[in-house]
């Protein structure tokens, strides 16, 4: 019996990522202010299906949308941290950088009691100081990177990365990463934001998206006897009718399939179980 995890995770952005690009009109809060809508389309779904998630919510949406983060909470999903503003932390330096993991936490801890495990950097753009200050606050694992697909890894520190010589790859360390992909975000595939142009929906058809992301689960059935896939959704862009329909779809295919859903913090415990040593992609 193959041991084939999905992670749902809900980044829970709101108005903070557009407020962090300035763009904090009327019409473009309204944006964000859907969020909750459908936040609560997804909480009704999970609970219906029983079903656990992870969501990363920065302390904006925290502080601004009290009852709303308290349902997600209440639900028993995993809040992990995700800034407390939506900057890019390669924007802030390490010391900004620092400052927005500590407020984030303190923010999340307000809500649950507790320290979040798991982090994942707005935009996904890390810095090249993220390893070690996730580990120096005490994080088990980071989603923002790429470098597998179905089998997490230890993320490295202090690679050289240098345009005329090879690379100088840096140690790995205890920090997990739970891969991620643009191909498996609802974002790119139906609403993107450009710094000009303000928003662009794109006209995508919700039911091709979907079928690559089923694809994607069978081909991880097809090759692999252990693996995990994690999908990445926000309220305000999956929350919408026609999206919601396919999210429902998704949920019940996978489960078909033979899908377990997990947290990704409950799934970096299945990772350590089955790699003790971890997984490196040094010197491959
Ligand atoms: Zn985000």
């Amino acid at each position: 019996m193959a041991d084939l995890f999905v992670c749902l995770s809900f980044d829970h952005d709101n108005v903070a990522a557009g407020v962090a690009r300035d763009m904090v009109s009327p019409t473009a809060i309204s944006r964000g202010d859907f969020g909750i809508t459908g936040a609560r389309r997804i909480l009704a779904l999970l609970a219906e299906r029983r079903i656990p998630s992870t969501w990363f919510i920065p302390g904006h949406t925290i502080e601004s949308y009290p009852s709303c983060v308290q349902a997600v909470h209440a639900g028993g999903h995993e809040i992990g941290n995700h800034g407390w503003t939506h900057r890019s932390p390669a924007t802030l330096g390490p010391a900004g950088e620092a400052e927005e993991l500590t407020s984030g936490s303190i923010a999340i801890e307000a809500l649950t009691g507790r320290k979040p495990r798991g982090y994942r950097a707005p935009g996904w753009e890390l810095s090249a100081h993220s390893v070690d200050l996730l580990l120096d606050a005490g994080f088990l694992y980071d989603s923002s990177m790429m470098g597998q697909d179905y089998i997490p890894y230890q993320a490295r520190t202090g690679d050289r990365v240098m345009l005329l010589d090879p690379m100088e790859f840096g140690p790995d360390t205890e920090l997990v990463e739970m891969p991620v992909h643009w191909s498996l975000d609802d974002t790119p595939h139906f609403e993107s934001v450009g710094p000009a142009a303000g928003i662009q929906p794109v006209p995508m058809n919700a039911r091709m998206v979907v079928e690559n992301w089923i694809d994607e689960f069978r081909y991880m059935k097809k090759h692999y006897d252990w693996g995990v896939l994690t999908y990445t959704f926000h309220p305000h862009v999956i929350g919408r009718g026609h999206r919601m329909l396919v999210l429902e779809h998704l949920l019940a295919v996978l489960r078909r399939e033979g899908a377990t859903f997990l947290t990704l913090e409950d799934a970096v415990t299945e990772y350590r179980r089955k790699f003790p040593d971890g997984v490196s992609l040094r010197g491959r």
